[in-house]
């Protein structure tokens, strides 16, 4: 029915996704990217960067008067980070509930978290969490000269629109 098929809103949504130090230091690129990919989810933006203390904290305005804030600066600038932006109907709320809690503790087996995390100062991943922060984020990361518009080859299996 029309409820079903018609809304073709998010389809082209995108999100942030980010491989944290730790994620990158315990060799879990690969089956973080195979996630999103499997998913169904579309790569548009790839990079392995060292994040500066500038970038970190335009990122995370909201948390930096929390007590954890200066340890969280410093797990996140102890090595490279993998920064990824992911296309595809309603990712920036797929993703979320692929990564899991951010509390490890509360994140459920077969999360990216749940799987690979133990606690939340390591919780391995990072997700943007609305769209409009999303879109925030991806600005702050990337140039748009670096986000690629392609259309993959299985779109009409995954989609039908
Ligand atoms: N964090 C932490 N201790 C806390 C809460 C958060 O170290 O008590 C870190 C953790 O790496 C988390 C990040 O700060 O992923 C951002 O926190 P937020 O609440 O935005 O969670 P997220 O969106 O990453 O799930």
């Amino acid at each position: 029915s029309a409820r079903y098929n018609s809304n073709t809103s998010g389809v082209r949504e995108r999100t942030l996704i980010a491989v944290k130090p730790d994620g990158v230091h315990r060799r879990l690129i690969g089956q973080i990217i195979q996630r999103f990919e499997m998913r169904g989810f579309q790569l548009v933006g790839l990079k392995m960067l060292r994040v500066s203390e500038e970038l970190l904290s335009q990122h995370y305005t909201s948390l930096c008067k929390k007590p954890f804030y200066p340890s969280l600066l410093h797990y996140m600038t102890s090595g490279p980070v993998v920064a990824m932006v992911w296309e595809g109907h309603n990712v920036v709320r797929s993703s979320r509930m692929l990564v899991g809690d951010t509390n490890p503790t509360q994140a459920l087996p077969g999360t990216i978290r749940g799987d690979f995390s133990v606690h939340i100062s390591r919780n391995v991943i990072h997700a943007s969490d609305s769209v409009e922060v999303a879109q925030k984020e991806i600005a702050l990361w990337f140039q748009s000269s670096e986000l690629i518009e392609w259309e993959c080859c299985d779109h009409d299996n995954l989609y039908e629109f």
